[in-house]
């Protein structure tokens, strides 16, 4: 067991409340509850970014279609002014053939009237599918600027974390370079087995690393033996405050 003055041991002390402060710092910047909402934010921004591209994409083919049937009943149209034009033309006497003339201008109104009624789905389709997308717009928008806001609280949440991690730190060192090395290792030793505590405090008889009361013939011993002790159960360095 290395030597340990009175001083050295309450240094370890000191630089157990920093290393505690570090991890608890460290902890405390893994689990943001700020930053888990930003997660959830931004995969509910990914799905929308998603939903909205291949509802836009349909409202484009839709406009299309819609644009291709106001083409298709623009040709009926003109071809149905070219007979009728014929057909009141004067040119047109044969009886037989304005009666040909008379047939094509009705097919060529039903067919008119067929587009007209496909014209008006697509309309109905197209009012659908813009209202999908404005709507999806708009809720994609209010949660990318959720999203941006959070950024920002997480950024700051960060920054004041590891400005204080960056002070504890440094004090760390500090403490750090007035310890023998030979107690610093066991120390580090001790701490990386016992979930970041290897010094505790013994404070009114009881263990701080595993807050067990020690039985009073080996408090009596500690007391008297001085120098580096360990707790008989788990087995931290006990320093007596
Ligand atoms: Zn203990």
């Amino acid at each position: 067991m290395p030597e340990a003055t009175d001083a050295d041991l309450q240094k370890l002390l000191e630089l157990q409340a920093e290393d505690s402060a570090i991890k608890r710092l460290n902890e405390r910047r893994e689990s943001l509850p700020e930053a888990a909402r930003l997660a959830e934010l931004q995969a509910q921004l990914a799905e929308l970014n998603s939903d909205l591209a291949i509802a836009t994409k349909r409202n484009e083919e839709i406009n299309r279609e819609y644009s291709r049937f106001e083409g298709e009943i623009e040709l009926v149209e003109q071809k149905i002014k070219r007979e009728e034009e014929r057909m009141f033309s004067g040119n047109v006497s044969n009886p037989k053939e304005l009666g040909s003339l008379q047939a094509e201008v009705a097919s060529l109104r039903k067919k008119q009237a067929g587009l007209e009624d496909e014209l008006l789905e697509v309309m109905e389709q197209r009012e659908g599918s813009s209202d999908t997308v404005v709507s999806l717009t708009s809720e994609r928008d209010s949660i990318a600027q959720e999203s941006e806001r959070l950024t920002e609280t997480v950024k700051q949440l960060t920054s004041d974390i590891d400005a204080e991690l960056a002070t504890h730190t440094e004090q760390r060192t500090t403490i750090e370079t007035g310890i023998p090395a030979d107690l610093l290792k066991l120390y580090d030793t001790i701490r990386s087995q016992k979930q970041g505590v290897g010094a505790a405090a013994l404070e009114g008889g009881t263990c701080q690393g595993c807050h067990t009361r020690l039985p009073q013939s080996e408090l009596e011993r500690i007391k008297q033996e001085g120098g580096l002790q360990r707790c008989d159960n788990c087995r931290r360095i006990l320093i007596t405050v």
